[in-house]
């Protein structure tokens, strides 16, 4: 694992006694030489992710890039305990993880909403689940909505909302449950551009609220830079840690869509694309090949 240059080491210095402050409760996260293999339907073994090295310390923002089938799916399943390593080690607060992580939320590209369920109710779930009564459970869930803007859809069911709007329902069924990590995979790659970035800045304030330690998986370079603390460039499959960047953009962000302007911003992402393109061309390369000439490996 490389961590990167001056960028990261220039940033380190001088953090403030505010990022700490409402992490009191998130967790660290650990991975240690971690490979994971799948047996193929062939009876071979297939490596998707090897030797994978990561830290990120309580209340830390990481986002993690790589060209598509790099692992970054797959090593999100093993933080969040639903899979295990092959080789190596994942860690949540200091603990192996064993079984389903505790404290934990996972929001996906598509929605894991139930259809049949109101918003004010699939934002309750979390609560429910836990045995909060259900009066209880949803006063939490009307603050929740509060937050994401959704006064008035309480009763509205997906299918009445557009896609940003359910992205916004899934956020607030995820935070209600005060997560002490969160862990999102392309949450907003579904969505367009404009939407996605008014995603972007919700979750920002958000999470500067409430401070649980992030893994946001994209493919979004310029996405990657503006929401994290630190970036993660993965390599094509079987993926491992090429790079780790610490993003030195102060806080509270503001809104996304300005910040990409920011002298720094268009510096970072300079450097880290320059990183991240050779392993998105050696991506490509493989898949203009005939699949007999890479190996197996996809
Ligand atoms: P990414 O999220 O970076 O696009 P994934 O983690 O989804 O990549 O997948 C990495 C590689 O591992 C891919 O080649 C994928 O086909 C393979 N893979 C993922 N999950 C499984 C599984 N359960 N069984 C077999 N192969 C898998
Ligand atoms: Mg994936």
């Amino acid at each position: 694992m490389a961590v990167a240059s001056t960028f990261a080491k220039r940033s380190r210095a001088g953090r403030g006694v505010r990022e700490r402050s409402g992490a009191a409760q998130a967790a660290q996260i650990q991975l240690t030489g971690v490979t994971k293999r799948f047996a193929t339907p062939s009876g071979s073994l297939f490596t998707a992710v090897r030797d994978v090295d990561m830290t990120i310390e309580p209340g830390k923002f990481c986002a993690v890039v790589g060209p598509s089938g790099c692992g970054k799916s797959t090593t999100l399943t093993m933080v969040s305990g639903l899979d295990r390593p092959s080789v190596g080690t994942v860690s949540v607060g200091g603990k192996p993880v064993d079984g389903i992580t505790a404290g934990t939320s996972f929001m996906f590209q598509s929605d894991a909403l139930l259809p049949w369920k109101t918003v004010l109710d699939n934002v309750a779930l979390g609560p429910v689940f836990r045995g909060v009564p259900k009066k209880e459970a949803q006063a939490q869930a009307r603050e929740w909505v509060r937050r994401v803007h959704l006064v008035g859809f309480e009763n509205h069911h997906p299918h009445q909302l557009s896609g940003g709007m359910r992205k916004r329902v899934s956020l607030a069924a995820a935070l209600i449950n005060e997560p002490s990590i969160l862990l999102m995979d392309e949450p907003f790659g579904a969505l367009d551009v404009q939407t996605k970035a008014m995603m972007s800045n919700e979750l920002l304030a958000l999470w500067e609220q409430t401070r649980p330690t992030v893994i946001f998986v994209t493919h979004d370079l310029e996405e990657a830079i503006a929401l994290a603390d630190q970036v993660v460039v993965m390599t094509v499959g079987p993926g491992t840690v090429k790079d780790i960047y610490d993003i030195d953009l102060p806080r509270p962000r503001g809104a996304v869509q300005e910040i990409r302007f920011d002298p720094r911003f268009l510096e970072l992402h300079h450097h880290i694309w320059e990183s991240l393109r050779e392993e998105v061309e050696r991506a490509y390369a493989r898949t203009a090949k005939p699949a007999s000439a890479n190996g197996g490996q996809s």
